[in-house]
């Protein structure tokens, strides 16, 4: 059931003395980086006035900014000489971050990875079969050496060419996929177009899902068309990569690993922390990183700890499934809004396929929602297409509070990413 026994039983108070000392160390670490030393001086802040857990919130945050402006090699906190790799984010919201990795680094990633895999029950003996881009995207070489690392056979197929990845999956009997959601869709779609049936003719069990936002209805769609248990798997290049967070069988939140993260969930206006339970900003300190360790790092992602305890009894704190990031939220005539909102509506309707598109524009001063969305059969009977667009508006209008466009298109007819999907589009131009 575990694979880092002591670290994934430890109780509560184990995990907070294990915290605290390694927080200490990390503190240390980054008086080697002109960056921290100055923040710390211009403070008068040192090293030994982090004395508890509590001393935390005496450190400024670190934000996507302060990276970009230290941009590249800024925040590194040891001789180039030990940096064995780097990695960067895939610059979804503007100029890609760098981050530096030593050999320990990595290996360290490689087991929080392994763990994350064991945890879902894969094993040595299982294949396992990683349709990530490789390269500076972490999602390629992050499973990779996680995956090896659990004695797995590993086979990288990287990105792109749908039909060779099902080849892949029917000649080596892949049993566990890593794919971002909006392509396992497209998977299943290919291998319908092939006359594959993945219960049948694939022995896909498991599948790991990640890298962007997704529903609850979006996985179970993901579990019923590929006949596996798709377990949400979360992390960022500014922490490595993936191995940060990731559901357990339960698949109720992703445990974080709180011997390498201290996590805080702030308000992002305030950034003060938000009461237990409540939603905000997801803030990690790094507790095990030499090359480039960060204190309080704003990651913009919008999440909740869950309360309670988790019955396959691992005491690391559970993060609700990510609502999105604090830049994809949309103000609409005053009223925020979030991409993930809409899909969950849309995902409750049999008839729609896994593709959408949400395009904001505006006349005059009005702001205008139009989503488009794709059907999952062909269908030519129109009175049943109004009927089923009207009731599509009316869902999405209880759930947003105004009256997007709905648009039925053909299948395939929306664009597809090779990487992370598009979701929304903000035409809109600033008026005067
Ligand atoms: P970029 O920030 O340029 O997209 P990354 O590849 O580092 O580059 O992506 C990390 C981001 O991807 C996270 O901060 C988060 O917004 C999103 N993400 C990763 N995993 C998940 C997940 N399981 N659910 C929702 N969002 C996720
Ligand atoms: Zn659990």
């Amino acid at each position: 059931m575990y694979l880092h026994k002591e670290l994934e039983t430890l109780t509560r108070t184990q995990i907070e003395n294990l915290q605290l000392e390694r927080l200490k160390k990390t503190v240390r670490q980054c008086m080697n980086s002109p960056f921290y030393k100055k923040r710390f001086d211009d403070l008068h802040l040192k090293p030994e006035d982090i004395r508890s857990l509590d001393d935390l919130y005496k450190i400024p945050f670190t934000t996507k900014q302060d990276l970009r402006d230290n941009y590249p090699f800024g925040l590194s906190t040891v001789p180039m000489e030990k940096v064995v790799r780097l990695h960067s984010s895939s610059g979804t919201t503007g100029t890609p971050t760098v981050i530096l990795h030593t050999q320990r680094d990595l290996d360290e990633w490689a087991n929080a990875v392994a763990r994350c895999l064991y945890m879902v029950g894969l094993r040595a003996g299982d294949i396992f079969q990683n349709s990530s881009g490789y390269g500076m995207f972490t999602g390629g070489l992050g499973f990779q050496y996680g995956a090896e690392r659990l004695g797995m056979l590993t086979v990288p197929a990287a990105a792109g060419n749908t039909k060779r990845q099902i080849k892949f999956i029917t000649d080596f009997g892949t049993t566990a996929l890593h794919a971002i959601p909006s392509y396992a869709g497209r998977l299943y779609e290919v291998m319908a177009e092939m006359g594959i049936d993945p219960r049948r003719d694939t022995k896909l069990k498991t599948l790991i899902i990640g890298a962007e936002p997704h529903s609850e209805e979006q996985r179970k769609r993901i579990e019923d068309m590929l006949g596996v248990k798709a377990y949400n798997s979360f992390g960022m290049s500014e922490m490595c990569g993936p191995g940060v967070a990731f559901e357990c069988t339960e698949q109720n939140g992703l445990h974080i690993w709180e011997d390498y993260y201290i996590v805080e969930i702030v308000d992002p206006e305030t950034l003060e922390p938000v009461p237990e339970g409540e939603i905000g900003e997801l803030v990690l300190t790094t507790l095990s990183r030499e090359a480039m360790p960060l204190l309080r790092y704003r990651t913009r992602d919008l999440t909740r700890i869950l309360p309670g305890e988790c019955p396959c009894r691992r005491h690391h704190k559970r993060l609700d499934r990510m609502k999105g990031r604090s830049d994809d939220m949309m103000i609409l005539k005053g009223v925020n809004i979030f991409p993930i909102q809409i899909e969950n509506i849309l995902m409750q309707f049999e008839e729609l396929g896994n593709d959408y598109l949400i395009t904001l524009t505006n006349e005059e001063a009005n702001d205008l929602m139009t989503v488009e969305v794709e059907l999952k059969e062909f269908v030519d009977d129109y009175p049943r297409l109004q009927t089923l667009t009207k009731e599509i508006v009316r869902r999405l209008k209880d759930e947003i509070l105004i009256t997007p466009v709905v648009k039925l298109l053909p299948k395939g007819v929306i664009p597809k990413q090779e990487g992370k999907a598009v979701r929304v589009k903000d035409l809109r131009k600033t008026l005067i």
